[in-house]
């Protein structure tokens, strides 16, 4: 039985006021929430990681990073955080290969990959995003992209790390855009990575590994999507913002 995760992206977003706020909302709204069932992780921007580390010390939130650097030594690396700092600072998960990130700073397969590797040597569990832009969707290339991607990023992982993953579908055309998928074409994804998980490692790792839906998920839609049997909860991006939001959504895949 997998656990659900839901998993709120901030992007750039916060201020330490609004921050505190926010948090405090979140804590109070998401304290009847059996642990049991759900993980629920935050990824504020890299800047306000130690204040939200210490507004959810004590909660069963975890914290997370949207990014972590490729090098994994201490040096010249000017505006990098490593793996080992993030982990220094009490962070637990990290988002890797984003499709803002893949977009806006050029990242490659091969930065991924590198990137999962990093993460996972300090324990660190990544959450890797894959998924296809909407002229992809429409050139009927969604298996293509979503292949090369997790072959770039997964496939030369060892069983034992790969197990320790959470990959997150996010056709880039759902993100931020208020179009989600239908439940069945984001069902036709996850059931398309854990064919790909059986083939690369086996059947039980495939089934072990968490995967999340991300793209517009919003309170009234998110039930429908985590009801699908690949489904393992969200990366939920705007609606991580309102505590309201993100609670239902919590409440939607616990
Ligand atoms: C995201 O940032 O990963 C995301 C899915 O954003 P949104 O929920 O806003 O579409």
């Amino acid at each position: 039985m997998r656990k659900a995760l839901v998993a709120g992206n901030w992007k750039m977003h916060g201020r330490i006021e609004q921050n505190k706020l926010l948090l405090d909302g979140l804590l109070t709204q998401l304290s009847g929430l059996p642990e049991a069932d759900i993980d629920v992780v935050i990824c504020p921007p890299l800047v306000y990681l130690a204040q939200i580390e210490a507004l959810i010390k004590g909660s069963s939130v975890a914290l997370g990073s949207q990014d972590v650097s490729r090098f994994s030594s201490d040096g010249a690396h000017t505006g990098e955080s490593s793996a080992e700092m993030l982990a220094d600072l009490g962070v637990r998960y990290v988002i890797v290969g984003h499709s803002e990130r893949r977009s806006e700073h050029d990242e490659t397969d091969d930065q991924v990959a590198t990137k999962v590797v990093n993460a996972l040597a300090l324990e660190l569990t990544p959450i890797v995003c894959v998924g296809e832009t909407l002229e992809q969707r429409e050139a009927d290339q969604v298996a293509d992209v979503i292949s090369r991607q997790l072959k770039g990023a997964i496939s030369s992982l060892r069983r034992s790390e790969a197990e320790r993953l959470v990959i997150a579908y996010e056709p880039v055309w759902a993100i931020g855009t208020g179009k989600t998928a239908t439940p069945e074409q984001a069902q036709e994804v996850h059931a398309f990575i854990r064919q790909y998980l059986t083939s690369v490692f086996d059947e039980e790792l495939s089934q072990g590994v968490t995967l999340l839906y991300g793209g517009s998920v919003n309170s009234t839609n998110a039930a429908v999507l985590f009801e699908q049997v690949d489904i393992d909860g969200g990366l939920i991006g705007g609606a991580s913002l309102k505590s309201d939001e993100f609670t239902a959504i919590c409440r939607a895949a616990a």
